[in-house]
């Protein structure tokens, strides 16, 4: 069995992370004291969903993304993750690790459709649940609301929903707290199911190479690994000081997890605090027409999301990325909320305007409203997805919608 390489989502989990190493009860504890968390994480999500509804595609390594350009894997099926294709790699390269890999372009609108359903699932269960992408969620279960009994019957109730309901597989992880589910729904992959009971935890994190810890990217691995930390018994003998030294806001949060401890709560309703997209081209543009299609196709794209979010902003943000990667960023805020569609795009053409002839090429453009008042979801990121057209390089993959 093969898993995808983790996500490098330092940042994330950075802010997430509670900096104080104090034992302050958290937020939807049990009178007891401890809550009961299921991970939920659908198993190779868009690969699966493709491989469900094009039965040619059934059995073969799949990656979907383009194929093209800069191209990125987005998501890979587990026939094609045997010849250590991986999301977000660059899809020349995946294509050289696998030859006969059949490339699929993404379809966004589904994946949302069927995350929607997954959610409607879980909602049956709990009201605390803490989206993290498309296909992976937390739940908070501690209340029982169905006087169901066990968090792990919940979470096998779940997983036969989501199979009987849209023929998918999703693996659960159950435990005590957040860090441990997480890990635990990546132990049986895929459709599968694992329990870290209290008392279990921190044993359970000793033998697991730091790499599979949520927040520690393949970066934060290496920099583990020059310093001799390889496994969760490794890192738990390393003092806090030297933690704090090598890394930072995030060593708290380390030292806790290594030992089994995980604070944070289950954040049913995470504050967005921007909504955009952006696109990487398959070949840098500069001409002020292209310019001008490209920042319109962006507008529509987000704007929709802005829409479904029912979210309302006052800031403007134009973001290009010039051929030799630098980053130019301009910004315009309006009194009250950017009302209409048509606003928001004659806000991003005046942006536009301004930069008129650009120095140089760009390789990427993007368009954020944020200062935003009553955004009622968590983030819809998609980690590894393509940007926009499809093109995309692996340095802002994970970024290409935010
Ligand atoms: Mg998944």
């Amino acid at each position: 069995m093969t898993k995808g390489a983790p996500p490098d989502n330092v940042g994330a989990v950075m802010a997430d992370a509670n900096p104080n190493i104090t034992d302050e009860p958290a937020e939807n504890a049990a009178p007891g004291g401890l809550r009961k968390i299921i991970h939920i994480d659908m198993d190779a999500f868009f690969a699966s969903v493709e491989q469900r509804d094009d039965p040619s595609l059934r059995g073969l390594p799949l990656a979907v993304g383009s194929a093209t350009g800069r191209g990125v894997v987005a998501a890979a099926s587990y026939e094609a993750r045997k010849f250590g294709v991986r999301s977000a790699m660059p899809s020349q390269r995946a294509l050289r690790l696998c030859p006969d890999l059949v490339f699929r372009m993404p379809r966004f609108d589904v994946y949302r459709d069927i995350s929607r359903h997954i959610r409607a699932i879980f909602a049956d269960y709990t009201p605390i649940i803490e989206p993290l992408s498309l296909d992976e969620a937390y739940l908070d279960v501690t209340a029982d609301m169905r006087g169901i009994g066990s968090a792990t019957r919940i979470a096998e109730l779940i997983r036969e929903r989501i199979r009987s309901e849209l023929n998918l597989t999703a693996s659960a992880g159950v435990s005590y707290n957040k860090f441990l589910a997480k890990l635990a729904s990546d132990q049986n992959k895929p459709d599968g199911l694992c329990v870290i009971r209290p008392g279990e935890g921190a044993q359970f994190v000793a033998g697991l190479p730091v790499r599979r810890f949520h927040g520690v990217g393949p970066r934060g691995a290496e920099k583990m690994a020059r310093l001799g930390i390889e496994t969760g018994e490794d890192l738990r003998a390393r003092p806090i000081e030297v933690l704090r030294e090598h890394f930072g806001s995030q060593a708290d949060y380390l030292y806790r997890a290594v030992r089994g401890i995980d604070l944070r709560p289950v954040q049913a309703h995470r504050r967005r605090k921007s909504l955009g997209g952006e696109r990487t081209f398959a070949h840098d543009i500069s001409s002020g027409p292209a310019l001008r299609e490209t920042l319109d196709r962006i507008v529509d794209i987000v704007w929709d999301r802005i829409e479904s979010a029912n979210a309302h902003g006052r800031t403007v943000t134009l973001k290009m990325r010039f051929a030799d990667f630098t980053l130019l960023t301009r910004a315009r805020s309006v009194e009250h909320v950017v009302e209409s569609k048509t606003d928001f795009a004659r806000i991003g053409h005046a942006l536009l305007d301004e930069l008129l002839p650009l120095p140089q090429p760009i390789r990427l453009m993007g368009l954020t409203l944020s200062s935003l008042e009553g955004a009622d979801e968590a983030p819809e990121t998609v980690e590894g997805a393509p940007a926009a057209n499809g093109t995309s390089d692996s340095r802002n993959a994970q970024l290409s919608l935010f």
